[in-house]
């Protein structure tokens, strides 16, 4: 499974280096996979006092291409992340996608959405 999704992997790498986070800079980069077989990616971006998360600036681009099945998201960043509340429950809209969370150590963890939200990896916000 780690092989199919290397190359997402390595979308959600080098979509973190495009984060905008001059506040935290803790980037976190994101993939998402559509079913079709295209990779959307995205990153941290934070502007003002709010941050928009990778996984939905990720998602955002990938409707505004026209695509709306999905089959797993890839994210990237210093320490392994989990997607907040609000990105999970964005992405639930549509099914319960693998979720690949890979970190700078060469760590990689995936589960389901369904499975993080029922508290399989940390409460860390991304
Ligand atoms: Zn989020």
């Amino acid at each position: 499974m780690e092989t199919r999704f290397d190359s997402l992997i390595a979308a959600a790498k080098q979509a973190a280096q495009s984060a905008y986070t001059p506040r935290s800079g803790d980037p976190v980069g994101a993939a998402l996979l559509a079913r079709d077989g295209g990779i959307f990616s995205g990153a941290t971006v934070e502007l003002g006092g709010s941050v928009l998360c990778a996984e939905r600036v990720a998602l955002a681009n990938a409707l505004l291409a026209g695509k709306r099945r999905f089959t797993a998201l890839a994210l990237y960043a210093q320490n392994p992340v989990v997607p907040c509340e609000d990105c999970r429950r964005a992405l639930r809209e549509f099914g319960d996608l693998w979720v690949i969370r890979a970190s700078s150590d060469g760590g990689v963890q995936s589960a389901t959405l369904s499975k993080l939200a029922n508290g399989g990896g940390q409460g860390e916000r991304t």
